[in-house]
């Protein structure tokens, strides 16, 4: 019989060997991504010894359809009780209450990090010299900064109210018609976030974190940032952690450092090997996360998932790409890959290894999808279910 994962007071997972792990197939191309991702997934956990079992719940159009409503009770519920789930890709409705299906679930949930490794595999076309030096994790706030949706359209009476209020208790000087917006960053949100990241990081032995802010010129958001962040470090983890200044060569420690985001951009361009994992505010971590993607091949490889305490969805990082939808084109591979950063999450490093040895395999052999071939002249592009069938193979094999 499946079971239910449960987590301790710390927040730490129980996982049965046969645990009940909800998804959402989500819109647009989802459906056929999840297809294809899910003998793959199933198959990882059997040849580990586990058993997963899926499980349905609605949301999206397929939920408007069913239960009349994007984005059901049930479903948020389910997502809760079981703790860890996948999801494909949803559309956001246009015109209607909920600016997004992704925000609603991340906030309903708490899921306050947005976790996104950015590695690359050979074979995957780039376009950058030395692809191979990328290896980073980004955890990215997901709370707070631009997330928050605080703002307010030029010309409309609360920003109008506003902007008198600012003049009036503040002494600040705005034009009328001005639009405003607020960018919220709390000591308890970036430190809970940066914490997370320092856990991690520390877990998998990587060499550094590196708190990316804008702080120069946002002095009480993003120069707080900073601050909380190097707290954490320097009051939770004393003896694990060192930050750059006082760091030894060799340093057995992890080194805590800190970049500007405008100079952070060009760095993981000219020196991507000194970055191992980002803690860093919602908007910053937006640009960077798709501009490290990018080097590594772009959306349709790069793996991602939204993580709270004890609770954790796991997604793509694209969208619902209608324009491929039903068309057996779009890359599985993002959603392939964070199926096997779920199984990691899960404690199965195992069956984490075999997905992306075996995405590693076939990508290495030159079985593309259109969005990877396009890049390469000549190369032959193969479907979502050709492509998915020979990592299946792949991962058989091993
Ligand atoms: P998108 O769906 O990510 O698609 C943008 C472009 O990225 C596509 O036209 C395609 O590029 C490429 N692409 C994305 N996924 C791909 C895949 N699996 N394989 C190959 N190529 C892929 O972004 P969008 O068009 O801005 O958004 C569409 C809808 O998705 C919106 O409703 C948006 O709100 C939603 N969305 C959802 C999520 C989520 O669920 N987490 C995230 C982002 C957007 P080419 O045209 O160059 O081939």
């Amino acid at each position: 019989m499946p079971e239910l994962i449960t987590a301790d007071e710390f927040h730490d997972l129980k996982v049965p060997r046969n645990p009940i792990v909800p998804f959402i197939e989500g819109d647009g191309v989802g459906p056929e991504l999840w297809r294809a991702a899910r003998p793959i997934l199933e198959d990882a956990s059997r040849k580990t010894g586990r058993e997963i079992s899926f499980l349905e719940v609605p949301a999206g159009e397929k939920a408007v359809k069913k239960a009349g409503s994007p984005l059901p009770q049930e479903t948020l519920e389910a997502l809760r009780r079981h703790r860890v789930s996948i999801k494909g890709p949803l559309a956001t409705p246009v015109g209607g209450g909920i600016r997004s299906l992704n925000v609603a679930i991340r906030q309903a949930l708490d899921l306050y990090a947005c976790v996104r490794p950015v590695t690359y595999i050979p074979g995957v076309p780039s376009p950058v010299k030395r692809p191979e030096l990328v290896d980073v994790v980004i955890f990215r706030e997901n709370t707070e900064d631009v997330y928050a949706g605080l703002e307010w359209a030029a010309e409309s009476p609360e920003a109008e109210a506003l902007r008198v209020f600012l003049q009036e208790k503040l002494g600040t000087n705005l034009s009328p018609e001005t639009a405003l917006g607020l960018k919220p960053m709390s000591a308890f949100r970036s430190k809970r976030l940066v914490r997370l990241a320092l856990k991690w990081a520390l877990k998998e032995r990587r060499p550094s974190l590196t708190l990316v802010h804008k702080g120069n010129i946002m002095k009480y958001t993003e120069g707080a940032f900073r601050r909380w962040g190097y707290e954490v470090a320097e009051k939770e983890f004393p003896q694990e952690t060192v930050t750059e200044a006082l760091a030894q060569d060799p340093e057995t420690r992890l080194i805590v450092k800190d970049r500007i985001a405008d100079n952070m951009f060009m760095q993981t361009l000219l020196r991507p090997a000194e970055y191992s994992a980002v803690a860093t505010p919602n908007l910053n971590g937006d640009y960077l996360s798709d501009a490290l993607a990018a080097q590594t091949g772009g959306l349709g490889v790069s793996p991602g998932a939204n993580i709270g305490d004890g609770l954790a969805v796991f997604e793509a990082t694209h969208g619902t790409a209608p324009k491929y939808a039903g068309k057996n084109i779009a890359n599985p591979t993002s959603l392939i890959l964070s199926g096997a950063l779920m199984l990691e999450h899960l404690g199965w490093r195992d069956a984490g290894f075999l997905v992306r040895k075996a995405v590693a395999l076939s990508l290495g052999k030159g079985i593309l999808t259109q969005d990877l071939a396009r890049q390469i002249p000549g190369a032959k592009s193969f479907g979502t279910r050709e492509f998915a069938e020979m990592v299946h193979k792949e991962l058989q094999a091993l």
